[in-house]
């Protein structure tokens, strides 16, 4: 049975509108919207090839998204917890930020897969009829909740495997040095089925504590053949400098281009000259970053990285977890609140976070870009507006979302109005 399709007069986001021909899971031919030659995508001898079609009708497609950022493990967890971590997270400009993870470590006590799992699934569901295709998703690894996380994950990933593209980073959420037994805990996930080496530097309690975090996660990573991920600098404090400190690791492990750096929330306090710097270290050391301004009140400098030509993603970072009572991993719903935090409110600036969901992202994490082109895989998002400020304002899980070609999520909603009739039809 076949799955190929042909949309018909889709928006592109640089506003061609186009026919695009799906087969065995690939853009096969993008043409000018009803430049198709006759007896080809026409309906009928589409559909007697088997050949599903679709009419756009103008309404805008974008390439499959893209979330460089999502504490997997630990998504519909806050019911578990008091809200106590949730207020100290964000309290006194991220003073607290610390105290929170302490108190947020509760919930580990009786971490279990067989409760994980089932709200993995919940959030795996959610990301196929928002489109989220790919992400990064960080996984706790420490001593408190064991492998639990991991294995919850992965229950709940199986099946997904022909419509997600899931990299599971291994976390040592609680450090390695102030948490001995989290580093073989990390290696041993890397051995389950963990992609990636995680790490949270700004944790540990010294500096000297944090340089020797990251040697031992890129040490890691360069003998395993693997990423590096690491949640850096997430507190209210421009004395925060592991970020720098992951940067200049990566260069000394051979990891150039291999690394991303989320959070990061600190760079924020930093003065423009620093925050220049290390744009210019990062770029040399090819370290991307995660962005995810509607989580916390503190933030990357977004635009100025974007321009500087660092690559830059949005994260959803949480979904109902002890720092962040919402989410539902909708990456155009993050794109939404990423505006309005970042004053990214032109047209210009709106397409530009849907790089930052989609292309961009990509990129950030090492992944093929997906974009649009013949010849480029069928991940591909067709939503119910024709103009981008209309997709971000409704922020609407799209009509259809394609993955390897295949139609894997359809959204439809009704309302019914009962109002006053207008003026000319009562007359
Ligand atoms: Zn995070």
């Amino acid at each position: 049975m076949t799955h190929d399709l042909d949309l018909r007069a889709a928006r592109l986001l640089d506003g061609r509108v186009v026919d695009v021909e799906v087969r065995d899971g690939t853009i096969a031919r993008i043409a000018p919207a009803g430049t198709t030659p006759i007896g080809r995508g026409d309906g009928t001898a589409s559909a007697a090839a088997g050949i599903r079609t679709v009419e756009a009708d103008g309404r805008l497609l974008t390439p499959a998204f893209v979330d460089g950022h999502l504490h997997l493990d630990k998504v519909h967890s806050l019911p578990r917890l008091g809200p106590e971590a949730l207020e100290l997270y964000t309290a006194d400009a991220m003073g607290g930020a610390a105290a929170a993870i302490d108190v947020a470590r509760a919930v580990k006590r009786d971490y279990h897969r067989s409760w994980i799992a089932p709200n993995v699934r919940r959030v795996l569901e959610s990301s196929v009829a928002h489109g989220v295709l790919r992400f990064q998703a960080f996984v706790d690894v420490d001593t408190t909740g064991g492998l639990e996380g991991l294995h919850g994950v992965l229950d709940a990933l199986r099946g997904f495997g022909d419509v997600l593209d899931v990299r599971i980073v291994a976390f040592p959420q609680d450090g390695v040095v102030r948490d001995p037994g989290a580093a073989e805990l990390v290696e041993e996930a890397l051995r389950l089925g963990a992609d990636v080496v995680g790490g949270i530097p700004w944790i540990e309690h010294s500096d000297r504590d944090a340089q020797r975090h990251v040697d031992w996660a890129c040490g890691l990573a360069a003998a395993t053949g693997r990423r590096v991920a690491m949640l850096v600098d997430d507190a209210g404090d421009p004395a925060l400098r592991t970020v720098e400190m992951l940067a200049l690791a990566m260069l000394d492990h051979g990891l150039v281009g291999r690394g991303v750096a989320c959070h990061a929330r600190a760079v924020g306090t930093w003065a423009e000259p620093s925050q220049r710097r290390l744009a210019a270290l990062a770029r040399d050391a090819g370290l991307g970053f995660v962005a995810d301004p509607q989580t916390g009140p503190l933030r990357l400098p977004v635009e100025l990285f974007d321009r500087l030509g660092v690559p830059v993603a949005l994260g959803q970072d949480d979904v109902e977890d002890a720092y962040y009572p919402f989410g539902r991993h909708s990456m155009l719903e993050v794109a939404f609140l990423a505006a309005h935090a970042l004053g990214w409110l032109s047209d210009a600036r709106q397409l530009r976070l849907f790089d930052l969901i989609s292309t961009r992202a990509a990129d950030v994490l090492g992944m093929d870009p997906g974009a649009i082109v013949e010849g480029g895989r069928a991940d591909l998002l067709l939503h119910p507006f024709e103009r981008p400020v209309d997709v971000l304002a409704h922020h609407a899980a799209p009509g259809l979302v394609v993955s390897r070609g295949r139609v894997v999520a359809t959204t439809t909603t009704t309302t019914v109005l009962d109002v006053p009739p207008r003026p000319e039809e009562s007359a």
